[in-house]
C-alpha cells in the first residue's frame, strides 16, 4: 500500500517525546497496576466528557460486560443491540449468558433504529437493556433510545468504542446514557499502545460496583470478595500513553472532522452515498464508509492501485456462526442487510496527507 489506513506512526511522530519520557516515569516509580497515571487519565477523561466518573479497564469488551454484571443481568435475561457492529457488543452480553436480541439501524446513520427497538421489545421477555453504539464514530439517537429506556423501564449503555469524543447538541452520550462504555485498542479514534477500555458514569453506585468488579469482586473488608468480578484493569503504561493522548484528541477530532469534509464535498456529487450524521451531531470518524453498488469490484479496484480499504462489515452479527440462533426483530433487519453488500471505509485518521487523500478519491471517482 502507498499509505497505511490508519497511519499510528504519524500521530506517534507528533507526541514521541512525550511518551518516551511519560513511559520512564512509569518504569521509575513501578507502580504497573493501578499506579497514579490511572487514576489520573480517568479524571481527565471523565472531564473531557462533560463530568461523572471514568473507571479503567482491561478493554472495549469487558467495559460493556462489567456494567451488565454490575446491574445483575444473567441468564434468562434480554439485551437488545444493534448486528451491524463489531461482534464484541453482542459477545459481551452472551457470555455472560443473557441473550442478545439483534436490532436494526437507521438506514442513514448506521445507529439503533428505534422503530426496530420497539417492536423487539414487545416482542421480547426479561427485556434488562439497550446496548446502543456510535458506529464509525457518530452519537446514536440518545434522546429518542432515552425515551424507550424509560417507558419499558431498561437500563441504557453507549458503546462508544469508536464513538469516544463524539457529540450530539453539544453533549456527551454519558449525558442521556447510564453508562458509557469505550475502547482503546489502537486502532480507536482515542487508541492506547496495547488494550485499554473504560466505563464512564455519572451514577455512585454503579461507579463504586464498577470498581470492585474490574478488581475480582473484591470488597472493602480486606481479604474478602464480594462479587465474582474480573481481572480487568487498565495498565498504568498505558494510562501514561492515554494521558498524552488525550492532551491532542481535542485537535484530532478537528483535523478528523476537516478531512471527512474534504472527503465528502469530492464524492457527494457522484453516485456515492457519502456518510449522513444525525442533526446536531459531532462524529470522531472512526471510519470514513460510503455506499458503492458493485463494492467488491470497487474495492479490487483500490487495492489493485495500492489504496487500501475496508469493508465494515462484511457480515452482520446475526449471520456470524456463533450468533445465528439468537433472536432478531421482527422486521428482519432490511437497513443492515442492505448496508452489508455495499458500505466501504476509505483510509482516516487524523493525519491524513491532502496528497494521499486526492489519491484516494481520484483512484476511486476512476472506478465508480
Ligand atoms: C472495538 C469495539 C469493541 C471491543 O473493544 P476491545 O477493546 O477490542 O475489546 C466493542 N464494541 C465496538 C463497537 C467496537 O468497535
Amino acid at each position: 500500500m502507498k499509505f497505511p489506513f490508519i497511519d499510528l506512526q504519524a500521530q506517534r511522530a507528533v507526541i514521541a517525546d512525550d511518551i518516551d519520557a511519560a513511559l520512564k516515569r512509569v518504569l521509575e516509580h513501578g507502580q504497573f497496576i493501578l499506579g497514579p497515571e490511572v487514576t489520573q487519565f480517568e479524571e481527565q477523561l471523565a472531564a473531557f466528557e462533560g463530568g461523572g466518573h471514568t473507571v479503567s479497564c482491561a478493554n472495549g469488551t469487558d467495559a460493556i460486560i462489567l456494567p451488565l454484571k454490575a446491574w445483575g443481568v444473567g441468564p434468562g435475561d434480554t439485551v437488545f443491540c444493534p448486528s451491524w457492529t463489531y461482534a464484541a457488543t453482542a459477545e459481551a452480553i452472551a457470555v455472560i449468558g443473557a441473550v442478545p436480541y439483534f436490532v436494526d439501524v437507521d438506514p442513514d446513520t448506521y445507529n439503533l433504529c428505534p422503530k426496530s427497538l420497539r417492536a423487539a421489545i414487545q416482542k421480547s421477555q426479561n427485556a434488562k437493556a439497550i446496548i446502543a453504539v456510535d458506529l464509525f464514530g457518530q452519537p446514536a439517537n440518545y434522546p429518542e433510545l432515552r425515551k424507550i429506556a424509560d417507558e419499558f423501564g431498561l437500563k441504557l449503555m453507549a458503546d462508544s468504542a469508536q464513538g469516544m469524543g463524539c457529540r450530539l447538541g453539544g453533549k456527551a452520550p454519558i449525558d442521556w446514557a447510564d453508562v458509557v462504555t469505550t475502547s482503546f485498542f489502537p486502532a480507536k479514534p482515542l487508541g492506547c499502545y496495547g488494550d485499554g477500555g473504560a466505563m464512564l458514569t455519572r451514577d455512585e453506585d454503579l461507579k463504586e460496583q464498577l470498581l470492585s468488579l474490574r478488581f475480582h469482586g473484591r470488597a472493602t473488608a480486606p481479604g474478602d470478595h464480594a462479587k465474582i468480578g474480573l481481572n480487568s484493569r487498565l495498565d498504568t503504561m498505558q494510562a501514561a500513553i492515554l494521558i498524552e493522548k488525550l492532551n491532542i484528541f481535542e485537535d484530532e477530532i478537528k483535523a478528523r472532522n476537516r478531512i471527512a469534509k474534504r472527503y465528502t464535498d469530492a464524492l457527494k456529487s457522484n453516485i456515492l452515498r457519502t456518510p449522513k450524521v444525525i442533526e446536531g451531531g459531532v462524529s470522531t470518524w472512526a471510519q470514513y464508509s460510503i455506499e458503492v453498488p458493485n463494492r467488491d469490484v470497487v474495492m479490487a479496484g483500490m487495492r489493485a492501485a495500492d489504496i487500501p480499504v475496508a469493508a465494515y462489515y462484511p457480515l452482520p452479527t446475526h449471520m456470524q456462526t456463533a450468533y445465528k440462533n439468537f433472536p432478531i426483530s421482527s422486521d428482519g433487519l432490511p437497513n443492515t442487510m442492505a448496508a452489508k453488500d455495499v458500505i466501504m471505509a476509505l483510509p482516516m485518521h487524523a493525519y491524513l496527507k491532502p496528497q494521499d487523500q486526492d489519491a484516494v478519491i481520484e483512484t476511486l471517482l476512476g472506478l465508480v
